[in-house]
């Protein structure tokens, strides 16, 4: 039995990926799963499940969004290094370097823990993005994430309150700021679930009613834009409604005084048309059949969102004098929009499109950089270097510290505080005695210990501090010690 439904949950997957990369060779990903079952053999998920199952599911859904196949398997082996006997040495033999440093970074990513402290959650997320290193291994941690949060109800009631607000301030807004809203979205439905059940069933129930309410008219509505659209002859791909995702219209109600009548978007139409010319002339025909709302229209098309993402939206009146919005595409804004960055590695691997040019939301990334350096460089294809001159570090707090790469912890004690820098007698780098020249790597957790007699720095500091920030006060205390000795000595 049990063997049976793996197996036939595998087949799923190959049948996935065979669909969206007929080209993949299968042999490769039928090893990876082999490599899984027989490393994670009696091993079982909290829930009771065999452990096999989680990173399937995580293959699974990386398969769905249509990814590639190393990232396929690295999702399969993702648990390996850390759980198992075997090796990201074993890895490396098996399925080469590229497989190994995904897991790699998952590995990594998983030290990244949010402990509720909200004046250092930009902090954390940018320590996530920057640990990840390749934007891959975000995309492999949301899907295992995603699982995660599926098999919650195993966990204890601390644990699952822990792993939701990780997803709601961690997660969640990465997804958002990588323009994935489909991914945004179902981790915020999890991770709403059990952050606040009483209002996610209150939300629940408002959307099955108000579906109720509305499919009929949703019905009309479509084949009534379908209807005039014809008459101009005007040519679309598809008309269709979708229902705004749980927790964004849970946030939307609460600033609309909980009334979902002044909800416009509760449920909008899509329109997907071949080219931007056609978004226009779609929307001028939609605007006179169905009056507009006044301050509706938007152009995310001339000016897209941050994160990238485009449309035309207009909040018109039906002709049975309803309210609704209806957003306008191309096929490419849809599938961006649904997939956000993930939408790339789809197309770039069919040669369409050319990742570099459509990623908008790499300047978002960039923006991000530009709060922490003036330094702006390029970015790789695949390689995430926005923060490449910097690293994040945790203090035994749990606070994110922001340093350039090579800072030492003399440089994190002056970062903390002056008299931290000065008495710095000694240095804990994961809980482990280190040499205070060190150099520091993002996700290290850094103790200071201090001697409070201690009244000057070393001289020798200077060789080797990194930070103007460092340099400047340990010059600034020396020359005043100077000063005074000759003081003393007149
Ligand atoms: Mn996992």
């Amino acid at each position: 039995m049990e063997a049976q439904l793996l197996e036939k949950n595998f087949q799923i997957l190959l049948k996935t990926i065979r669909l969206y990369h007929p080209k993949t060779d299968l042999e490769m990903i039928k090893l990876a799963f082999e490599f899984a079952v027989n490393a994670h053999t009696g091993q079982k998920r909290m829930s009771g499940e065999d452990y096999i199952y989680h990173p399937l599911a995580t293959a699974q859904t990386l398969a769905e969004m249509k990814l590639s196949p190393n990232i396929i398997i690295a999702g399969l082996l993702h648990d390996v290094p850390e759980d198992t006997k075997f090796t990201l040495e074993d890895i490396k033999k098996d399925f080469g370097e590229d497989v190994a440093s995904l897991v790699n970074g998952i590995t990594k990513l998983g030290t990244i823990k949010y402990r509720g402290m909200e004046r250092y959650i930009e902090n954390l997320r940018k320590m996530f993005i920057a640990m990840a290193e390749d934007l891959r291994v975000i995309l492999i941690k949301f899907a295992d994430r995603l699982h995660n949060l599926k098999t919650l109800y195993a966990l204890p009631r601390n644990k699952q309150i822990r792993i939701a607000s990780e997803v709601l301030e961690i997660y969640a807004p990465i997804a958002n700021r990588l323009g994935m809203y489909e991914m945004k979205g179902l981790l915020e439905e999890e991770a709403f679930k059990y952050l606040y059940p009483k209002e996610y069933n209150w939300i629940k129930q408002i959307v099955e009613e108000q579906k109720k309410a509305k499919e009929k008219h949703l019905e009309k509505n479509i084949e009534f834009i379908k209807q005039i659209l014809k008459k101009e002859k005007i040519t679309f791909i598809e008309v269709r409604g979708r229902v705004k995702q749980l927790y964004s219209l849970y946030q939307k109600l609460l600033k609309h005084d909980k009334d979902i009548n002044r909800v416009y978007d509760f449920i909008a139409l899509r329109v997907i048309v071949k080219d931007v010319p056609t978004c226009y002339a779609v929307m001028g025909i939609i605007h006179k059949e169905m009056k507009p709302l006044k301050g509706r229209i938007k152009d995310f098309i001339a000016q897209p969102k941050p994160n990238g993402y485009s449309s035309l939206h207009t909040t018109v009146f039906t002709p049975e004098g309803q309210i609704v919005e209806v957003q306008i595409r191309t096929k490419e804004m849809d599938e961006e929009a649904e997939y956000g960055i993930a939408a790339h590695w789809y197309y770039d691997e069919k040669g369409s499109i050319k990742p570099d040019k459509k990623m908008k939301w790499i300047k978002e990334l960039t923006k991000w950089q530009k709060e922490v350096t003036e330094n702006q460089k390029l970015l790789e294809r695949l390689k995430i270097d926005v923060f490449q001159d910097r690293i994040f570090v945790f203090t035994p707090k749990g606070d994110v510290i922001d340093l350039p790469k090579e800072s030492t912890p003399i440089d994190f004690a002056y970062h903390v505080h002056t008299d931290i820098g000065n008495q710095c007698a000694g240095a804990l780098i994961n809980n482990h005695i280190a040499p205070l020249n060190t150099p520091l790597k993002s996700g290290d957790m850094i103790e200071i210990l201090i001697d409070k007699n201690r009244k000057y720095p070393n001289q020798d500091w200077l060789k080797f501090v990194k930070t103007n920030v460092a340099k400047g006060k340990i010059r600034a205390i020396l020359a005043k010690r100077t000063l005074l000795e000759k003081f003393l000595k007149k």
